[in-house]
């Protein structure tokens, strides 16, 4: 589309994580899906074209090189493999003698034969029989897009190399792909596909960055470096505004950073409603920064701490001393604030490379969270070992994610009463379920009398309760955590629990409107995105319960 055609054009999309940007336009393709140029070659031109892949490659081998480097530096050697296994396939000489007989028989150009190519070593390593290989496959998905990049000439791709201040124009975003996202480089996301309660939606707004969802067609209106204001309010995005437009969101954006200067100015106060009710604001996190954050604006400890990211992008699981070292680091700032940890959630659309995980038709009503765990439990007996080590020095609580029969409660304490005894350690940490299932809540009374805690996850609750996949944007209309239907969930959980401690720990918890419901059924403690603290205090101190 012509720039002059698109200046001012309002895109109007669902806001999927709050607050106002401005930044130029990051367009972040996965070259997979493009449809790339179809064109044949003569046999006189077949030494060129394999000169231009034979090119590409050493690019991409040397970019991975680096990549390799980078991650060693920032994470470890471990991630850091994923990188040199995929240049050791890149110089593997049957691979490039089956992409150069390809091109001496099919006549096509380089694009065409490293999909064909790729494609079938693909499938090829998918249907081994042996794990380690079938692993590879992903390795193979991933080095094909590399080269398809290198050849199209197109650079401005990996999120890695996002330039600051940008606002990140994407398809979607898969959880793999946010591990990438950092605040000092994306200013805003905008994404075609993405429901709410999806998992790129959780990390924009944990990171406080605005995101917009849901606009149709939105690659074919948004170049590579236009300017877009984006209102993660009204999700609406303005593309190349006039200079009118952009100094009217410039003054919005000024009177947003005054309103909030002023939450902040109150943040570390306690968070009392009108009637008199402490109520505990704790924050979700997912990393050191997170905890960073969570402490600058006020948290009075972490509610919910998602390990999930040590996990993700790796080959191997972490060890035991590794867990223990990287939540350690994390929880410094914490001081004897609590926390509660979870451990793994995976499964689902949080997929970890290196489980021998069969194929599952439906994988969300499959094996995940804590019905993984102890399916390996080796996974969940580094993880205890680790937080039971960690609670000896922090002030930290243990949440068992998924929870649908109380025996699964029942069954994890075991494992952490066993690992304990083991260590030698008497002075157990309390032990939470996370009610995110119907079951869950209907039967909570059975699990709270294996449970210290609970924490209701009313993402995956509404999920189930209202049949919306969280990451489905074409049922997106039917994931409305504010419905009568997870608010009938709640009340049941709240009636039937007794005195059992309980905090509410999904984004339903930072919602303005839904702050007044969950104190007057009877909620003292709300865990939310570490930026919305300060604003979630505010709201509860002009509440009343009565
Ligand atoms: C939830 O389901 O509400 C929750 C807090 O867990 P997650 O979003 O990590 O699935
Ligand atoms: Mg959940």
């Amino acid at each position: 589309m012509k720039v002059k055609e698109k200046q001012n054009m309002v895109l109007s999309g669902y806001a999927m994580s709050s607050g106002l940007a401005k930044g130029k336009a990051f367009l972040y393709q996965d070259i997979l899906q493009r449809d790339h140029e179809l064109y044949d070659i003569t046999k006189h031109e077949v030494d060129d074209e394999y000169i231009r892949i034979e090119q590409a490659i050493k690019v991409v081998i040397h970019d991975l090189g680096l990549t390799a480097d980078r991650i060693e530096e920032e994470l470890d050697k471990d991630s850091a493999d994923i990188f040199h296994v995929q240049k050791a396939v890149l110089c593997d000489p049957s691979l490039l003698n089956e992409i150069k007989k390809e091109l001496c028989t099919e006549l096509v150009n380089g694009e065409q034969i490293i999909k064909r190519v790729f494609h079938r070593w693909e499938r090829k390593f998918r249907e081994m029989e042996d794990e380690k290989f079938r692993q590879r496959a992903d390795d193979i998905v991933d080095i094909s897009s590399r080269l398809l990049r290198e050849l199209s000439g197109i650079h401005a791709h990996i999120l890695e190399d996002v330039p600051d201040g940008s606002i990140l124009v994407a398809k979607r975003l898969l959880p793999s792909d946010t591990v990438f996202l950092s605040r000092k480089t994306t200013v805003g996301t905008v994404v075609e596909f993405g429901g709410t309660g999806s998992h790129a939606a959780l990390l924009t707004r944990e990171m406080g960055i605005p995101a917009v969802s849901r606009i149709p067609n939105l690659l074919k209106y948004v170049s590579q470096g236009d300017v877009l204001l984006i209102d993660g309010f009204s999700g609406s995005v303005i593309v190349n505004p006039d200079e009118k437009t952009e100094n009217d969101f410039k003054n919005r954006i000024k009177q947003l950073d005054i309103s909030r200067k002023k939450q902040l100015e109150h943040c570390f106060e306690t968070a009392k409603t009108l009637d008199g009710l402490t109520i505990q604001v704790f924050a979700n996190v997912g990393c050191r920064e997170d905890v960073q954050h969570a402490i600058k604006n006020g948290a009075d400890g972490v509610g919910l701490y998602r390990i999930e990211q040590f996990y993700l992008s790796r080959k191997n699981p972490p060890s035991e001393d590794e867990l223990f070292e990287e939540i350690r680091q994390s929880l410094l700032p914490l001081e004897d604030k609590p926390a509660t940890i979870r451990l793994l959630d995976a499964g689902a659309d949080k997929e970890i490379s290196f489980l021998n995980m069969p194929f599952e038709q439906n994988p969300f009503l499959g094996r995940r969270g804590v019905r993984l765990l102890l399916e390996y439990p080796d996974l969940a007996i580094s993880q205890m070992r680790a937080l039971l080590r960690l609670s000896k020095e922090f002030n930290i609580e243990v949440l068992v994610p998924m929870i649908t029969l109380s025996k699964e409660m029942y069954e994890m304490r075991k494992l952490m009463v066993i690992e304990a005894n083991d260590m030698g350690i008497d002075k157990l940490p309390l032990l939470g379920a996370m009610i995110e299932t119907p079951a869950a809540a209907l039967c909570a009374k059975e699990i709270s009398e294996h449970a210290d805690f609970l924490s209701i996850g009313t993402n995956d609750l509404t999920q189930y309760t209202m049949v919306a996949g969280r990451e489905n944007p074409l049922v997106s209309d039917y994931f409305i955590d504010e419905h009568p239907a997870v608010q009938k969930m709640l009340h049941i959980v709240m009636r039937d629990i007794g005195k059992t401690p309980i905090s509410v720990c999904g984004e339903l918890a930072g919602k303005v409107n839904a702050i007044s419901m969950l104190l007057e059924i009877g909620v003292r403690t709300l865990s939310v995105a570490p930026l919305l603290v300060p604003k979630v205090k505010e709201i509860i101190k002009q509440t009343s319960t009565m």
